[in-house]
């Protein structure tokens, strides 16, 4: 993503005192001003830049806040977050660029009632066996619907908004500033109607003059094979109600998967441990497993296998969610060592070391070490 500096727009150092910052507006505002290049389109983006970074850099606070998470400083953070000057703008005084100082003269009275409805997070958990087939799953949910007295409209049933006295329905008020370039006139949305140039008299009663009112909804959702923890499903237009024309959010959800006693995940590939006994590494054994589906699995497992050894089952993993086949099935072989023996054994081992001269005659013979592997 680009970064944005804003004291490469007002062309000054990071040093720059705020009198050099001062004059370098004034400079540049002056040289890019709309009223002293008309039709320009340039110079007006320009010009907002200009003063968007002179509105933060004259600031001490601000300045200092942009400078510790700018690229301006040597070491310091890069600014990624923001793309724009307008990014930054919305950043240090919140509300949207499009509602800001440079509001554009393009704004239109809205629906007073406009409000665009939240999104609303529910949680699904599911057992890693559940991951594996296409899971139907009733949520229930409480989102904010449509008031059924006013429809959305805020206002009491039978009554009308009226036009807002301070901006007269434009939904914008403009005020002139003495500065020291000159006299500006700006253009900002109406702080009595917020923009919209009509006010709701008689509020709904049933809502409260919301719009809006909280129904609990049961939804059916179906969730495909292959989620992970973590993964959300975005269900659009299902959250909050907005209202005056408003989107309506979305609802999300936010899948938990819970850890299972054997399986590992990795991705789309499932790993357990398989524990085997000597003999049966040592001559190599067809075993049988259980599977994450319950189902029962041959293993084969080849002669001279190592503890630590890695047999992989391919396709037995869990299902993509692109559904494009499943992973693989990773088991890690141990070695499992008895604790207890029987008379029988410890005589069958024996004679075994016996056989191999690590017992009796050679048993002295200094053994060989061998380097670690560090992993
Ligand atoms: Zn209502
Ligand atoms: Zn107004």
């Amino acid at each position: 993503m680009m970064t944005v500096d804003l004291y490469k727009i007002l062309e000054v150092s990071p040093n720059a005192s705020q009198e050099d910052i001062k004059g370098a507006y004034r400079r540049l505002a002056h040289k890019c001003h709309p009223d002293h290049n008309p039709g320009n389109a340039e110079l007006e983006e320009r010009f907002k830049h200009v003063t968007m970074a002179y509105e933060i850099l004259s600031d001490p606070s601000k300045r200092a806040q942009y400078d510790q998470f700018g690229t301006v400083r040597p070491g310091g953070v890069g600014f990624d977050r923001f793309g724009s000057v307008a990014d930054i703008f919305e950043f240090f005084f919140g509300g949207g660029f499009g509602g800001g100082p440079f509001a554009s003269s393009r704004h239109r009275p809205r629906d007073p009632a406009y409000s665009e409805g939240e999104d609303i997070v529910e949680t699904i958990t599911f057992g890693l066996k559940d991951v594996l087939t296409e899971q139907q799953v009733t949520i229930k949910a409480r989102r904010l619907e449509p008031c059924p007295e006013c429809h959305g409209s805020r206002a009491e049933p039978g009554t009308q908004p009226t036009t807002c006295q301070q901006c007269r329905g434009s939904g914008m008020v403009s005020s002139t500033r003495q500065t020291f370039l000159g006299v500006f006139s700006t253009a900002a949305p109406c702080p009595v109607c917020r923009g919209s140039g009509q006010m709701i008299e008689s509020p709904c009663k049933a809502c409260r003059g919301t719009g809006v009112t909280a129904r609990d909804r049961v939804v059916d959702v179906t969730i495909p094979a292959g989620v992970g923890n973590g993964t959300v499903m975005r269900l659009a237009g299902s959250g909050n109600a907005g209202t005056g024309g408003g989107r309506n959010g979305d609802m999300l959800l936010r899948v938990r998967v819970s850890p299972d006693p054997v399986f590992e995940v990795d991705g789309p590939d499932l790993l357990a441990k398989l524990p085997m006994a000597y003999p049966e590494l040592v001559l190599g054994a067809d075993v049988v497993v259980k599977h994450l589906s319950g189902d029962n699995v041959r293993v084969k497992v080849p002669r001279g296998t190592q503890p630590g050894d890695v047999i992989t089952l391919r396709s037995q993993g869990l299902p993509r969610l692109t559904g494009a086949g499943s992973g693989d099935l990773h088991l890690q072989v141990e070695l499992d060592m008895p604790r207890k023996l029987s008379r029988n054994e410890k005589q069958l081992l024996t004679s075994l070391l016996e056989l191999n001269g690590k017992k009796g005659a050679h048993a002295g013979k200094p053994r060989k070490l061998r380097k670690p592997q560090i992993i």
